[in-house]
């Protein structure tokens, strides 16, 4: 789960990370009284959406005046910000963090993340801030340090300090620029993120080290023991059907293309869209359905893939284990009735109750595709929808 920068700098005040004093403002009357409040010379008004670039995109305003922040409030307020991080889509600004200027010396970039290869969490840092680090690994890879942190000491003060020193924080800066790192590192660890990135960390004119922004995602998993994360979530920024998929359990992430797709087990669920791909096709979804599913979930989860308008056609790939067939073929009938189905549908039973299964189907009036095999079904279902 994503939350916007503004959050994340709460999240992390409490750990003792620096962040500059800024408050939210849903109005421009809001952001003009923020900016009064906070009554510092410079101020800065930003976009708050689940992406970044903003900076780029017109969504980080530097305001000299209460004239200027009002301006700058009217104009990024219900702005469709487009970044590279948006899609081109873009997203319309709701809310603004108004914040402190910074009398910025340097930028730098400091992020944590868990590394699959190592299977720990890992501190990168660069002198590159403000730019993105992809960038960065891209085309000066050797300008990145990281420390792999042992999980049963956590982060050491000497690694800290190392990193410190291979990205030239100033001499004087670097204890300040330690402790950054370690409570940034608490943080994380805490909070059970799958992300902390800090692009830039900043060097001020009056010798602190701040975080000028903040991205925190955090493990859904672990959700359920942090709910004071769950309250920051913000549905605005979700997909509308993947919010309806979460109610039911289900694992939907929506993508842009055309064939809706209805698969049991994550791994069948990966093999389907590669095969769909593989005959010239573009799935519109990721949908496991999970092992124990009910008729009712997986009727929900068909309304979704049905209310997706892009989707052109939909195909459904079950391999019964402990899903069974007969039971996915019910769900499948009990949505196409209810919603009226008239997009084609190519379907593919394997495994328990397949029999009982493909009866339910061919018994149901529907106007149903029958597969023989993954490649089978995959060609049908592309060729269907072109
Ligand atoms: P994004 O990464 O989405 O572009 P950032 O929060 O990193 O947004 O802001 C972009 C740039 O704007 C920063 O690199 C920094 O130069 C400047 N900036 C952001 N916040 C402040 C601030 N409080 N004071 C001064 N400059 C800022
Ligand atoms: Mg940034």
């Amino acid at each position: 789960m994503n939350i916007h920068e503004y959050q994340g700098k709460q999240v992390l005040k409490q750990y003792g990370v620096a962040v500059p004093n800024g408050k939210v403002a849903f109005t421009v009357e809001e952001a003009v009284e923020a900016a009064q409040s906070l009554g510092s010379p410079v101020t800065v008004v930003k976009a708050q959406i689940h992406a970044g670039g903003r900076g780029k995109a017109g969504g980080v305003k530097v305001a000299k005046n209460l004239d200027e922040v009002r301006a700058y409030a009217e104009e990024i307020l219900g702005k469709v910000l487009v970044t590279h991080q948006t899609g081109p889509e873009g997203k319309e600004v709701k809310r603004l963090l108004i914040e402190e200027g910074c009398d910025i010396r340097k930028e730098y970039y400091i992020g944590v993340v868990v590394d699959r290869a190592t299977g720990r969490v890992v501190l990168m840092a660069s002198e590159e801030g403000g730019t993105e680090i992809e960038e960065v690994a891209a085309a000066t890879p050797e300008k990145i340090f990281k420390e792999v942190v042992d999980p049963a000491i956590g982060l050491q003060t000497f690694q800290a300090r190392k990193l410190a020193y291979s990205i030239n924080i100033p001499n004087e800066l670097v204890g300040k620029a330690v402790q950054f790192m370690l409570a940034l590192y608490k943080a994380f660890v805490e909070k059970d993120c799958s992300i902390a990135e800090i692009n830039p960390l900043v060097v001020t004119g009056d010798g602190n080290v701040m975080a000028l922004d903040a991205k925190l995602n955090f493990d859904s998993n672990a959700l359920f023991r942090h709910k004071d994360i769950l309250e920051l979530r913000d549905l605005d920024e979700e997909d509308e059907k993947e919010i309806e998929a979460s109610k039911y359990d289900l694992s939907y992430i929506a993508l842009d293309g055309n064939i809706g797709c209805m698969v049991n087990g994550a791994g069948l669920a990966m093999a389907t869209m590669d095969i769909i791909k593989y005959y010239g096709g573009d799935p519109a979804n990721f949908l496991d359905v999970g092992g124990g599913a009910t008729t009712e979930k997986v009727t929900e989860a068909f309304k979704i893939i049905l209310s997706d308008p892009q989707v052109k056609g939909i195909f459904v790939n079950i391999f019964g284990g402990i899903m069974r067939c007969d039971v996915i073929a019910t769900g499948v009938v009990e949505a196409a009735k209810q919603l009226g189905l008239t997009r084609p549908l190519v379907v593919r039973l394997e495994g328990t109750n397949v029999d009982l299964g493909k009866q339910i189907l061919a018994e149901s009036g529907l106007n149903i595709v029958p597969a023989d095999s993954m490649a089978d079904g995959a060609q049908k279902i592309v060729s269907l929808v072109q």
